[in-house]
């Protein structure tokens, strides 16, 4: 079994970019935990939201914080008046969600070249209005790459804010595959509809108390895209979004007088 170099962050961070396979590194001591520099008032409002502040990592990154492994608050977002639980954290407006203009600036790689499957695991979602759309320009989401040192682990996506989809998505090519190869298209592909998923609303399924329950969803799901670090082959091998995300984003995205997004 390969062990890879991981940063202490990404280690803890219950979430997609703990790759491990090595059991040991599934138990931490709390008070390594990533959280000593950052201001109170932010930890506040995170553990206002529901995060578990004695399981979740948090670290200081440009423009804001990287919450539970891979996730980024901007700075603005952390100090929003009102940011509160919704459906999950935060949902995209309806209108909105039907047109999310998403721009690819990975470059000519494995990742660019899996960036279209990443769109289609959740286009491919039949009723609902969710719909991502490739665009070259003034994109509601830039999906690049990471610059040296800026994430560890495989990405980073943000969470909405007021409405807003969450503006970025990093991919770190660095990041091995969970067999120790390098990451393949189609890997690259499962990964960012994962981060798509945290910049449309969704958390990590194991974190079944965080945010609001989507109704008809199950409290955790073990065949979801947004599984973290308990078991990442589940999102490198996904053909497709479970069917309880399915199901979310249904409910979240719809037509329908009972979406959550016209709230
Ligand atoms: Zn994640």
């Amino acid at each position: 079994m390969k062990i890879f170099k991981f940063s202490m962050l990404v280690i803890l961070a219950l979430s997609i970019v703990q790759c491990t396979n090595d059991a040991n590194n599934d138990v931490q001591p709390e008070n390594s935990l990533d959280q000593e520099k950052i201001p109170s008032e932010v930890l506040a409002k995170l553990e206002s939201l529901g995060f578990d502040m004695e399981k979740t990592s948090i670290k200081s990154s440009k423009g804001g914080f990287i919450v539970d492994g891979d996730i980024f608050f901007t700075d603005k977002s952390v100090k929003e008046e009102n940011l509160q639980k919704q459906a999950f954290f935060g949902i995209v407006d309806c209108n909105r969600a039907g047109n999310i203009r998403i721009q690819n600036a990975l470059g000519n790689n494995a990742a660019g070249r899996g960036f279209r499957r990443g769109l289609n695991l959740w286009n491919r979602v039949n009723n609902t209005t969710l719909q991502l759309v490739e665009v070259n320009s003034n994109p509601d989401i830039l999906v690049r790459l990471s610059t040296p040192g800026e994430i560890g682990g495989w990405g980073l996506g943000e969470f909405p804010t007021n409405g807003v989809e969450g503006g970025l998505i990093i991919l770190n090519l660095n990041e091995p595959s969970i067999d120790g190869d390098p990451v393949t298209a189609r890997e690259w592909g499962n990964i960012l509809a994962h981060e798509i998923g945290h910049n449309i609303g969704f958390v990590h399924s194991e974190q079944d108390n965080l945010g609001t329950r989507v109704p008809g969803t199950p409290l955790g799901d073990p065949n979801s895209i947004m599984v973290s670090g308990s078991n990442p082959g589940i999102v490198f091998n996904a053909n497709q979004v479970s069917n309880n995300d399915a199901r979310a984003v249904r409910r979240m995205y719809s037509n329908r007088n009972n979406r959550l997004c016209g709230r």
